[in-house]
């Protein structure tokens, strides 16, 4: 049994750890915002530094003897156990990369982003092709330091789904290029659904007024989450009780905002929902990346674009707007909300091509990544795989390749969770079904049956399990493509009436 000062020391550690880990996450919030562009680079600095100081403290040789000691103890508490198993892994990932390096990495990383910023706005790649390249580089850098005989992708890939691999994937985006596109082209050719009346004048503060509303029906309560309006729409927490969402609002779409707003609250709930005693530490997150985007897409397209969810809420989005909702039948709202149509721009895509968008994203990064790629004319390289899987060509880079911030920031193998939440989210609804009446529960507005039934099975173990454990724990099966598969196909044959 592990002496008791060394429990004490491990506590004490996670506890200062926490603190960096506030002050830093208030100051990226903070900065992806509300802060003036004019402190960028002061703010920056100093953030790389309290960066470099948790890095320290995160890398404590004297803490990593704890671990090693703690995570094979069987006479330790369980939860300790398994939070000192994944501190280990994280540790060894980070010990193995030199100080200056990671501070180096780090202020890289703020650079990039503001070069994108200042790409988008200005609509030009060229100003971000330039940081993209030394963020590829200095990501196969840092991942290089790892003593893993790994491919650099597959430990990205790992680190946001522990467990997948390009392997699995391939697997995984073959149903979608095989199953998924074929249905994609039918619903292009069959006859379309008229969705215009969406696209009308939507005044911006009536579209708030309405967000006040919806907020208590997803019971995104003031007590413990804020929302705020950025360019591209995010979650991010200091703590369970501390959960902070943005979101978009655009004049000439309505659902938009409002679909964004679910999405994100469904990210928020999930942390929110995790259990109180692991708060502060490691145990207290979503598991994965995956799982994290299967609870947001479950709200907004399981949830929030179902008839029963729109029964409450579609009479108190036409009284904000009557004259654009005049005549307007809750059914021809309904087929207007789950239109597919190809898009341009990821996070306005629909459900059924949304996985496309992550197909191409994930074929680029494994091109960029085995070399095959260079960055320099990347934008082109985009567009034309946009047009030969989609049908759509960008206009402008903004709506292209600068539509994402992800490889700004030296995310890489991230996309690919996005699609495989959604399918997570089909197997994990399929079962809900079985267990509650779901149409019920969100048609009377009781939204927190659901809730309840996802925090029960999901949300509240944050990380004590794999995401593979929580799947056949919460569904009893190990997770399937088919439920997705099987999920769209119904659901696009029947809105498009295809045979
Ligand atoms: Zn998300």
């Amino acid at each position: 049994m592990i002496a008791k000062e060394k429990i004490e020391k491990y506590k004490d550690w996670i506890f200062r750890m926490s603190a960096y880990n506030m002050a830093l996450s208030v100051i990226g919030i903070d900065k992806l915002t509300v802060a003036p562009a004019g402190g960028n680079a002061y703010r920056d600095e100093r953030s790389a530094f309290l960066a470099g100081e948790l890095f320290t403290i995160s890398t404590d040789p004297q803490m990593a003897e704890i671990l090693k000691e703690m995570k094979d103890d069987t006479d330790i508490d369980p939860d300790d156990r398994r939070a000192a198993q994944l501190y280990y892994k994280e540790m060894t990932n980070r010990m193995c990369i030199p100080k200056d390096e990671f501070v180096a990495y780090n202020q890289l990383q703020n650079r990039s982003y503001d070069a994108w910023l200042e790409a988008k706005t200005k609509n030009d790649y060229s100003i971000f092709a330039p940081y993209l390249q030394q963020i590829i580089e200095g990501a196969k850098k840092i991942y290089g330091y790892r003593n893993s005989s790994e491919d650099l992708y597959d430990l990205m890939l790992d680190d946001f789904e522990p467990g997948m691999t390009r392997e699995k994937y391939d697997v995984f985006f073959d149903a979608v290029r095989n199953q998924i596109i074929p249905l994609i082209r039918k619903v292009t050719e069959a006859e379309q659904i008229d969705d215009s009346f969406l696209y009308q004048d939507f005044p911006v503060d009536r579209q708030k007024q309405f967000t006040d509303e919806l907020l208590p029906f997803l019971h995104f309560d003031k007590d413990w989450g804020y929302q705020n309006e950025t360019e591209h729409p995010f979650t991010g927490w200091i703590c369970e009780n501390d959960v902070r969402t943005t979101t978009k609002y655009l004049k000439n779409n309505v659902m938009s905002a409002i679909f964004s707003t679910v999405h994100e609250v469904g990210h928020a709930t999930y942390e929110h929902d995790i259990d109180d005693r692991y708060d502060g530490m490691i145990l207290s997150e979503g598991v994965s990346s995956g799982m994290h985007e299967s609870q947001s897409r479950l709200f907004e397209n399981y949830l929030g674009r179902t008839d029963a969810f729109w029964e409450v809420n579609y009479p108190v989005l036409r009284s904000y707007f009557p004259e654009q909702f005049e005549g307007i039948t809750k059914e021809a709202f309904m087929k207007a909300v789950n239109v597919s149509r190809p898009s341009l721009v990821r996070t306005e895509a629909d459900e059924l091509t949304y996985p496309v968008h992550i197909l191409i994203r994930y074929e680029l990064e494994k091109a960029l990544f085995s070399g095959e790629l260079p960055t320099e004319g990347l934008d082109k390289v985009w567009d034309d795989m946009y047009e030969k899987y989609l049908g759509v060509r960008a206009e402008k880079a903004s709506r292209g390749i600068l539509q994402d911030v992800h490889w700004a920031n030296g995310n890489f193998g991230y996309f690919p969770t996005y699609a495989l939440g959604s399918a997570f989210s089909a197997q994990f609804m399929h079962k809900m079904r079985e267990d509650i009446d779901v149409d019920r529960a969100l048609s009377e507005g009781h939204m927190e049956i659901c809730i309840e039934w996802l925090k029960e099975n999901i949300h509240k173990y944050g990380c004590r399990y794999d995401a593979d454990e929580i799947m056949r724990m919460a569904t009893g099966e190990p997770f399937n493509v088919q439920y997705y598969v099987d999920y769209l196909t119904d659901k696009y044959s029947k809105l498009y009436g295809l045979e």
